[in-house]
């Protein structure tokens, strides 16, 4: 091997792997020949004709095949590019006879899975770039189809799978997510099943019946079922109607999320405020204007002058005050200690809002009093739900990025891959993108 040889293949970087010929060609696949002088255009792309230096492997079981069933065509696989240039590896590969399993398949690779007509590597930084941009500028940056890259992404993020834990699930969230204005299928709405200890979403479906829970209890195994402990969910009768009607887990508590009451809250609020200013001529109506958000916030939160704003709106609505001190004494009720100080505080909710002339507030009181068990049940078990938070800001993203997402299982596994966060850390990202090496031979022996 010359010494041109040897740079390209350091370069090239699989070991057992020998870059034979290096050329160029432009994109209707004539060879381009360098001319002194003159720039190659940007788009001519770097072919890599390879060779195997060592006796083939078979695929299926990673055995050395010194026998050759057939010798195949040549073929290309689409690598990451090198200083801005498309590159392809070009290699005709063969197919053996394994005689430890008896296989006839293609032999084993270094750089790519069987019918994948892209390197590892390449599909793990499209996939990496895929978490934070839209598919279709990644197609755009690599010269790919939007095809290519959710393939890429589907197997990347297959790999980095397998090498997770199995995780035992303890603590359920349920939750309904809306599809947005723009989904074209039937339903407008999926369940999300998430754990609540590690915060990722395990289970898809479309809807939000009884029978989607249903149709994903009846995936789980006896076990599966005597393991959960809790069921944290909105406050939603379906969700909890298909946990209550599965026997085998009559065992487990259910709770609402306080992210849920809260949500209910909000919205009793909002209506109180609309009544106090905007129904009541358009004097006020300016005045509550932008109010929005404000009323919505927590005191703790507010700053000075947020607070002086909200003291002048109660001044002017006396029924909006109280409204807003009842949802800010729910907030802190939510985080009680124990059961007993949940249920004093929630039973002092009841009672400051059982007055039938405040319509939005009475509507809040009669969610609050048919939900009591549960949200008490907040103060004894304490679910982590701080964690779903991560995996609503990441599906709010996803939706908006791709409208009418109909793959389910491939929405499930990006939310995961993205809910999980493997380049949250410098040494995440390593690990990933060292999915996309070659496994060293030695160490793929001694793991068959
Ligand atoms: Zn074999």
């Amino acid at each position: 091997m010359g010494q041109r040889s040897r740079e390209l293949t350091q370069i090239f970087g699989y070991m057992g792997w020998v870059v034979k010929e290096l050329f160029f060609e432009d994109v209707r696949g004539r060879r381009v020949v360098p001319v002194a002088g003159y720039d190659i255009p940007q788009d001519v792309r770097v072919v890599l004709r390879v060779k195997r230096r060592w006796t083939a492997r078979c695929t299926t079981c990673g055995a050395i095949c010194g026998k050759v069933h057939e010798q195949r065509e040549a073929r290309r696989w689409k690598d990451l590019p090198w200083a801005g240039r498309p590159v392809v590896i070009e290699y005709a590969p063969i197919r053996v006879k394994c005689n430890r399993c008896g296989s006839h398949g293609e032999e084993l690779l270094a750089w790519a899975e069987r019918y994948q007509r892209s390197t590892r590597r390449f599909e793990q930084h499209m996939t990496l770039d895929a978490f934070s941009m839209p598919l279709l500028h990644v197609a755009t940056k690599y010269g790919v189809s939007w095809g290519t890259v959710r393939r890429a992404e589907v197997a990347a993020i297959a790999r980095w799978e397998a090498t997770r834990p199995e995780v035992v699930l303890r603590m359920v969230g349920l939750d309904e997510k809306y599809l947005g204005r723009r989904n074209k299928s039937e339903d407008k709405f999926v369940t999300i099943v998430s754990n609540l200890e590690t915060g990722e979403p395990i289970w898809i479906g479309f809807g939000r019946r009884e029978l989607t829970v249903t149709t994903w209890l009846a995936t789980l195994s006896p076990e599966q079922k005597a393991g959960i402990v809790l069921f944290a969910m909105d406050m939603h009768e379906p969700f909890k109607n298909a946990v209550r009607a599965d026997a085998a887990l009559a065992h487990a508590a259910i709770v609402h999320d306080p992210f849920h009451v809260m949500k209910r809250a909000g919205e009793a609020i909002t209506e109180v405020r609309r009544e106090a200013f905007f129904r009541a001529g358009p004097e006020m109506r300016r005045l509550g204007r932008g109010m929005r958000w404000l009323v919505l916030r927590s005191w703790e939160k507010c700053d000075d002058d947020q607070r002086a704003t909200l003291r002048r709106l109660f001044s002017l609505n006396g029924k909006l005050g109280r409204a807003y001190q009842i949802v800010d004494e729910l907030r802190t009720v939510l985080h009680a200690p124990d059961k007993a100080a949940m249920t004093t505080g929630l039973v002092r909710i009841l009672r400051r809002t059982e007055r039938r002339d405040n319509v939005p507030m009475r509507k809040l009181h009669d969610s609050l009093d048919s939900h009591f068990p549960e949200i008490v049940a907040l103060g004894e078990h304490h679910p982590p739900t701080g964690r779903v938070e991560a995996l609503n800001n990441n599906w709010e993203t996803l939706v908006r990025r791709a409208r009418g997402y109909r793959d389910l299982n491939y929405l499930l596994r990006k939310l995961r891959f993205m809910t999980a966060n493997p380049v949250r850390r410098e040494d995440g990202v390593r690990r990933f993108i060292a999915l996309g090496l070659p496994v060293p031979l030695n160490a793929a022996k001694r793991a068959a």
